[in-house]
């Protein structure tokens, strides 16, 4: 996989750069709580669970349902073709709880799962914890969340992004450019290929490819993911 630069990210309250576990120091020192209130908040660590190379810290209001959580971690990392996703706590499963039966009330399928929407993160959630998520059940990308501290606070944000890793640097695998193309059809080889835009046409021409853009998310080149509900760009934060 590429690597970027011992997997350092930006400060979204000062633009400050550092590695994952100096930004939890820094963020601790540094910011929290935001602002003096009686808001329960946690601070929750966001990562692939199979790379170290993408990161989030993120504050969410702990009154918040999963549903809020989901829809975050769609828009910034996952959403390609709206597919199912559900996060497991404590052995426990909760999801888009979908109606599904026959007249006679026959479910078609056994779920013991818990809708998102109706479970809110501090009756579920502890600081400490560690729990999972898995977005699109065909080609899962699958996320580990860490719930690192609980405090008080004042903001009017359901969610608010505290840090991001920078984007990665990915060279073209042929000649060694930057690349902006993801190869989905080996995404999941060993060595998967990416590409430089004039690499990219060439491959086009020759082979069977199906390019996708370099992103900032652990769901890069999977299924038909582009990024573009990712409005979080560290590019957007002052340094
Ligand atoms: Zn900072
Ligand atoms: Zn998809
Ligand atoms: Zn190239």
């Amino acid at each position: 996989m590429p690597k970027s630069p011992m997997s350092k990210g930006r400060c979204y309250l000062c633009g400050k750069d550092l590695g994952k576990g100096a930004m939890n120091t820094h963020l601790h020192k540094t910011h929290l709580p935001i602002a003096l209130g009686d808001i329960p908040y946690y601070l929750i660590k966001v990562e692939p669970y199979y790379s170290k190379d993408y990161w989030l810290y993120v504050q969410v209001n702990a009154n918040s349902n999963l549903q809020v959580l989901d829809d975050f971690l769609r828009s910034i990392w996952l959403e390609c073709c709206g597919h199912l996703s559900a996060f497991r706590i404590d052995g426990q499963d909760y999801d888009v709880t979908v109606e599904a039966g026959d007249e006679d009330g026959n479910d078609w399928f056994e779920s013991d799962a818990l809708p998102m929407i109706e479970t809110i993160l501090q009756d579920v959630l502890e600081p400490g914890m560690v729990f999972t998520y898995d977005y699109d059940f065909g080609t899962p990308t699958t996320l580990k969340l860490t719930v690192v501290d609980a405090y008080q606070g004042k903001g009017t944000e359901a969610i608010t992004l505290l840090a991001r890793n920078l984007p990665l640097v990915v060279a073209c695998t042929t000649c060694g450019k930057p690349a902006v193309y993801a190869d989905a059809m080996n995404m999941w080889d060993e060595e998967p290929h990416f590409y430089c835009r004039e690499c990219g046409k060439k491959a086009e021409k020759n082979k069977e490819v199906n390019l996708l853009p370099i992103t900032n998310s652990p769901r890069m080149g999977v299924c038909a993911y582009e990024g573009e509900q990712d409005q979080y760009g560290v590019e957007t934060v002052k340094r």
